[in-house]
């Protein structure tokens, strides 16, 4: 049997995905966010759909997002359902805070605690 080799959940980054059957088809599934990929009649075809999932996130190790810009973040190993946005100061290092919400500085998340991000899609052109 050939070594069946998935790669890393393209949402929150995990190494904990595994192969799961619903009883008529297979499918992978992320153990850590439960992300499924797409299902297939066997495991070589949902392999091949979750490896070639792309993944939307970009790295913060890459590229921070710019100051101000709401985007969608990864914080704490899990993506986080509401929208972020960068800020920092002279004195202290950058944060993310809620866009939208009534917060107060309990809401803000260091800047070292994102591992991913991504703009939202079609923001702009909605406006
Ligand atoms: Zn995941």
């Amino acid at each position: 049997m050939t070594e069946l080799l998935l790669k890393n959940c393209p949402l929150c980054g995990s190494k904990d995905v595994s192969f799961s059957h619903d009883g008529i088809e297979h499918y992978v599934q992320c153990d850590n966010c439960a992300l499924t990929g797409a299902y297939g009649s066997d495991r070589d075809q949902c392999l091949e759909y979750w490896n070639d999932r792309p993944s939307p996130w970009i790295g913060t190790d890459k590229k921070l997002p710019p100051y101000g810009e709401p985007v969608l973040i990864v914080g704490n190993g899990a993506p986080q359902h509401v929208t972020y946005i960068r800020d920092g100061g002279d004195d202290c290092d950058d944060w993310f805070e809620p866009y939208h919400f009534e917060h107060d500085d309990n809401c803000k998340i260091p800047a070292s605690d994102i591992t991913h991000w991504q703009p939202i899609a079609g923001l702009e052109e909605s406006v």
